[in-house]
């Protein structure tokens, strides 16, 4: 017998403040859990286990498609940043989502806003230190899509490191309810971490910047045959970036996975974080190195 399988019904999809808390109320009175998966759209495979996680957890999923126009500078990609709303919708339905939230900037910044959220010392380092306010805006909107949705657990990308890290230190300080739980990041077959932002490249482009996933490799296979020299590491790891013509490498460091700070030895817990331009397209991508 042949086994029919059932398509997914299509999310609620929820645009107002109102509508968000209306499509959980239910859910929360006779005591479901709540999966919540924050995203800014252009979703792909790694958004997709991100919501695939939360379904095999939680028995309500709620997924937000939100391109937040605080964590851009004036001069990054917020305009062109692409936005396909019905094969998101259709992508989180078929992933299992039960409820999008697609609000407006309107909604989540009203005419007159002004409140925002700020965690010191992580905010500023490393991709806030070359993208200033990007970490402001980042802990607003979460915390804002936090109190929100309201959610017993929110699904993360390690691909973001720093941001995993930042939203996990805000959600203890400010004792938001809510457990940040943190995804291994999805690879194409090459290597390369998936991203939105791939759709940017040109295939010649594509190519040059498996040169990220390709230095954290190096690294992390020196690390596993016993290399402890994390300043001779660190000088591999933006050499074999910089080595491939057309990227300009913002940073290639190792520090301690726990607290972002540089290291002069090696610890049993560091991260191999990277970031690079191809053309005008920015890539990150990070690796957690463990001393066996
Ligand atoms: P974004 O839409 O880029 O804001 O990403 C939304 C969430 O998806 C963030 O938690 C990201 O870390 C996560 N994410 C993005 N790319 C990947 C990936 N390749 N694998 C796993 N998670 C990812």
């Amino acid at each position: 017998m042949t086994q029919r399988i059932q398509p997914s019904p299509p999310p609620v999809v929820a645009e107002t403040l109102a509508e968000i808390r209306a499509s959980i109320v239910d859910s929360r009175k006779v005591g479901k859990s709540i999966g919540f998966v924050p995203t800014m759209g252009a979703l792909h495979a790694g958004h997709v286990s991100l919501i695939e996680r939360a379904r095999s957890e939680c028995d309500t999923v709620v997924v937000s498609i939100f391109v937040n126009p605080t964590q851009f500078g004036p001069n990054e990609d917020f305009q062109r940043y692409p936005r396909p709303r019905e094969l998101d919708l259709k992508i989180c339905g078929d992933a299992g989502a039960d409820i999008v939230f697609y609000p407006s900037v309107d909604v989540m910044y009203p005419v007159g806003y002004r409140t925002f959220v700020e965690v010191q010392g992580l905010s500023d380092i490393l991709e806030g230190a070359i993208r200033p306010g990007h970490f402001r805006g980042v802990a607003t909107v979460v915390t804002k899509l936090f109190m929100i949705v309201l959610a017993d657990r929110a699904y993360f990308g390690q691909k973001d490191y720093q941001q995993q890290l930042l939203i996990r230190t805000m959600t203890t300080e400010l004792n938001i309810p809510t457990a940040v739980v943190t995804c291994p990041t999805l690879r194409d077959p090459d290597g390369m971490a998936m991203s939105s932002r791939n759709a940017y490249l040109s295939p010649e482009e594509r190519q040059r910047g498996l040169c990220l996933s390709k230095a954290l490799n190096l690294v992390a296979n020196q690390v596993e045959a016993g290399e402890r020299d994390i300043l001779k590491l660190q000088r591999q790891l933006c050499e074999q970036m910089a080595a491939t013509t057309g990227i300009s490498v913002d940073y290639g460091v190792i520090v301690d996975a726990r607290t972002l700070s540089e290291l002069t030895e090696a610890v049993p817990e560091m991260v191999a974080l990277v970031a690079a331009r191809v053309g005008t397209t920015r890539l990150i991508d990070n690796r957690v190195l463990r001393l066996a």
